[in-house]
């Protein structure tokens, strides 16, 4: 079968444990788990510093914090974060995103409803239509609103001021914000992938919360499959504390991630059959490429977005994938970890 027949279903995109975007089965604890302070929130080292000055120095102003533009990929902690921000701040927070935002309207009653120094935090804002953004900007640079009243020759613009907030805005690539809505945002942070270090503190910290018994080298196997972000590896220890329950006595041991993760086909560097085909289809049908990103989007049936954002950071993290000028490359390490001869004839040792 050339891969390309590969059909949506039979790749399950959507319940793929592995997935780094919010799902339903999340709901549950994501709330419980989310840390509540800068010092709860772990890794970010550098955004987290950066911050803390800035809410600092707000705070002794006494005045509201500088719009915030959070942007990496998914699952990493923008969320989370602005909640952060809006309680160091000691300030209600609205929560909200770009495509639930329809009409400038929606937006206006959103912003008029703040009170000072409050939070709007904006989810996905790369998605807002061009309407709202513009209502957006006088918003942002001079808390004010302009309305426009009546129609034709009589038509005349009001301004009506609005209590100093603070936008926080997430998107998963900073590159997809138009330059005057980016310029208008103070701070910049990116969030990057979690190292298993880290992430293994945040499975050691869930594990507490949800009262679930988990060994140290447990959370560390689990860290190492869980593709450097916090919502996977949350996921893979709700799934795994099941398997030990059932083969196990209940306590989550490296023993017991090891068989529910080769259950659940996720392998010892957290790859998934997605990962895999998409790997192998680079390697059998293209030669390791490189090969464009629509063509990937294409054989995969998904979304060149989602590609890019989804599968390819980690791939790129592990080193398996590099992107180049003229398409992607498949890496010499990703050969050797799937057991693949190079082109070349050459044997991977
Ligand atoms: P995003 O908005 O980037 O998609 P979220 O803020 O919703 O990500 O985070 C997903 C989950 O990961 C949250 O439930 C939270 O519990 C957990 N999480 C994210 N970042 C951290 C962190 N730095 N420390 C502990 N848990 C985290």
């Amino acid at each position: 079968m050339f891969e390309s027949q590969i059909d949506r279903e039979e790749m399950d995109l959507e319940n793929r444990i592995t997935s780094p975007d919010f799902s339903e089965s999340d709901s549950d604890v994501e709330f419980s788990l989310r840390p509540q302070s800068l010092a709860e929130y772990i890794g970010q080292d550098k955004a987290k510093e950066n911050l803390a000055v800035y809410i600092e120095a707000a705070k002794k102003r006494g005045e509201a914090l500088d719009h915030v533009l959070l942007y990496g990929p998914p699952g990493l902690g923008k969320t989370t974060l602005s909640q952060i921000i809006a309680n160091e701040m000691h300030v209600n927070i609205k929560v909200t995103s770009g495509p639930a935002i329809e009409k400038p309207g929606d937006l206006a009653a959103l912003l008029t409803n703040l009170g000072e120094g409050d939070v709007l935090f904006i989810d996905e804002i790369h998605r807002m239509s061009r309407a709202v953004e513009e209502v957006l900007y006088p918003a942002m640079e001079d808390f004010a609103l302009d309305i426009i009243i009546g129609k034709g020759p009589s038509a005349r613009s009001i301004r009506l001021d609005l209590k100093k907030f603070t936008l926080v805005g997430a998107t998963t690539r900073a590159g997809q914000l138009t330059a005057p809505l980016r310029d208008r945002f103070g701070v910049l942070l990116r969030l990057e992938l979690y190292t298993p270090e880290q992430l293994c503190s945040i499975i050691l910290r869930s594990a507490g919360i949800l009262e679930i018994p988990c060994s140290k080298d447990g959370a560390m196997e689990l860290a190492r499959r869980s593709r450097g972000t916090p919502r996977i590896a949350n996921r893979l220890l709700k799934r795994v504390r099941d398997f030990a329950q059932v083969i196990g006595d209940g306590t989550i041991t490296k023993e017991i991630v090891s068989t529910a993760l080769e259950r659940l086909e996720v392998d010892e560097l957290g790859l998934d059959n997605i990962d895999r085909r998409l790997l192998t289809m680079m390697i059998r049908n293209y030669n390791g490429g490189p090969v464009g990103l629509e063509t990937i989007a294409a054989v995969l049936g998904e979304e060149s977005v989602t590609i890019e954002d989804v599968y390819e950071p980690y791939l790129m993290q592990l080193g398996f994938l590099a992107r180049t000028p003229r398409g992607r490359c498949v890496t010499p390490l990703a050969y050797r970890h799937l057991g693949i001869d190079r082109p070349d004839g050459q044997q991977m040792l």
